[in-house]
């Protein structure tokens, strides 16, 4: 048994631990790292990077298809495009292998030592891990527990031959013929569009009555209109039962009772992901829970000194951004540094087609906490480059209080709208007011245009609208 002492352990190279522990090391904290599987975690190697890779390969393939059809209004042809989803699979691996590359280099450069192995806590100093070579302990002044999420599985429909989490889905090497897909949630969205454009018969099953409803109806109906577009059945209101006996269908149950019978080749589950909050010896430490989640104060600090948590297992948003940016801040404050962050601005974006932004406050968000707002909306049918695209389906919509103009919120949906969020964000997190935005000279042709737009309209005076 080899022991080791350090002044902040990590556990877990996802998005939050490897950015918590890669700046405590340039801070110049003695600091390592364990991981069990790969470093990057489930945003580098089976979520983030691969499933925008899948999605990158489904639009051109898709758009290869249209161009053969004759379906494209801009003289371009094709012939006979093919997909082989075992190269692209090898494509998008090759991408995940070298971030995870990237990240363990940047650990070493930044002097983190790196631990290969499964993490316990014997108590709130010391871990062991299981490594190839003996158990390691550490003894550490700060633990950073960053062991993220996993997808829910259900208890109808256990992970296992035909039917595969988001994983699974990254990993198929052919196109299902029939994809059924229980739960309309981002993941299982991003990736229905990506196989309904590689060609498969995409059925949804939601049990709420409406999908994504992390965003309002009025940013969701561009995407519900493009699944209908691309042939997908979306089952609102519909609860799945489980395998058909000889488990050549899904069965389902409507809200009125009718029960569905939906053959399929995969079924992909996605409904929903649970922190990993067991496996790490959680029993051997008094940490307070919120939910299903790790209690967090505002400088991600648990309910007992020295042992912080970032990330997934923390709460949500489950996104990567938001690990990082804990990460980050609880480095910076076990270095001695006074540190906080905004959460108002963490922007949350959905890579559907098309893709929608959020940041901050809706409309009907900012008149519940009893604002009067104004709002400014634009269409990209006004936009020209948005024309220059052939893609002026969306538009940007601002949120701002009436009485200061200060933006409350802003929101978008459209193709390639994912790359406005970082202006969206950085007005949030700076509390532009809509005089800032429409005030900034916004580069010609340009999608951003739109928010400018947006802005002069919650202003009453749009120049092109
Ligand atoms: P994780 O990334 O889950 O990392 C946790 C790490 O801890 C894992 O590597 C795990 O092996 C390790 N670990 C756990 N227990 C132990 C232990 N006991 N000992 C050692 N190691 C341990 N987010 C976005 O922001 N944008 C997106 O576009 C996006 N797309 C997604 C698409 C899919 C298909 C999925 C599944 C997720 C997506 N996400 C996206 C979510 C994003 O991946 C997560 O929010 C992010 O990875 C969370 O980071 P984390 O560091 O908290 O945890």
């Amino acid at each position: 048994m080899k022991e080791i002492a350090c002044k902040l352990l990590v556990i877990g190279a996802g998005p939050g631990g490897y950015v918590c522990a890669i700046r405590a090391g340039q801070l110049g904290i003695d600091t390592v790292i364990v991981e069990m599987a790969k470093p990057g975690g489930t945003c580098l190697n089976i979520g983030c990077i691969p499933s925008k890779a899948l999605i990158h390969a489904a639009d051109d393939f898709h758009g290869a298809v249209a161009m053969a059809a004759g379906r494209n209004a801009m003289g371009i042809g094709a012939e006979n495009p093919a997909i082989d989803l075992a190269k692209t699979v090898a494509w998008k691996d090759g991408i995940t292998g070298r971030l995870t590359m990237g990240v363990s280099g940047l650990l070493k450069k930044a002097g983190v030592k790196i631990v290969v192995g499964r993490a316990k806590f014997r108590d709130g100093k010391t871990v062991a891990v299981e490594t190839e070579t003996g158990q390691q302990v550490i003894r550490a002044e700060n633990v950073v527990i960053a062991t993220g999420s996993a997808p829910v599985e259900l208890p109808a429909l256990p992970f296992g031959g035909k039917v595969i989490s988001s994983t699974g889905a990254l990993s198929l090497t052919e196109v299902p013929g029939r994809l059924a897909i229980v739960g309309a949630g981002y993941i299982g969205l991003e990736l229905g569009i990506a196989f309904a454009k590689l060609g498969s018969k995409v059925t949804i099953v939601e049990a709420l009555d409406r999908i994504l409803p992390l965003y309002d109806a009025q940013l969701t109906q561009p995407v519900a209109r493009r699944l209908s577009a691309l042939g997908a059945e979306v089952l609102l209101g519909t609860k799945v039962r489980g395998m058909s006996a000889t488990g050549e269908a899904l069965l389902a149950e409507t809200g009125d009772g009718e029960e569905k019978r939906i053959s399929a080749d995969k079924v992909l589950v996605t409904v929903g992901r649970r922190p990993v909050t067991e496996g790490w010896g959680r029993q051997e430490l008094e940490l307070d829970m919120d939910g299903r989640f790790l209690r967090i104060d505002e400088q991600c600090r648990t309910s007992m000194r020295g042992i912080y948590a970032i990330g997934d297992v923390t709460g949500e948003p489950m996104l990567a951004h938001r690990a990082m940016a804990q990460g980050e801040m609880v480095a910076e404050i076990v270095s001695g540094k006074r540190r906080n962050w905004d959460k108002r601005a963490i922007p949350a974006v959905c890579f559907t087609d098309p893709e929608i932004v959020s940041v901050g406050l809706s409309p009907d968000e900012a008149r519940a906490g009893g604002r009067e707002t104004k709002v400014g909306q634009f269409p990209f049918t006004a936009n020209g480059r948005a024309m220059t695209l052939s893609s002026e389906e969306g538009f940007v919509r601002v949120v701002a209080r009436a009485d200061n103009h200060l933006v409350l919120g802003i929101q978008a949906v459209g193709t390639g709208v994912s790359e406005l969020s970082a202006a969206f964000s950085l007005a949030v997190e700076m509390g532009a007011r809509l005089e800032d935005i429409a005030g900034t000279i916004h580069a010609h042709p340009t999608l951003s245009e739109a928010f400018a737009e947006a802005s002069m309209k919650a202003l009453g005076h749009a120049l092109h609208v």
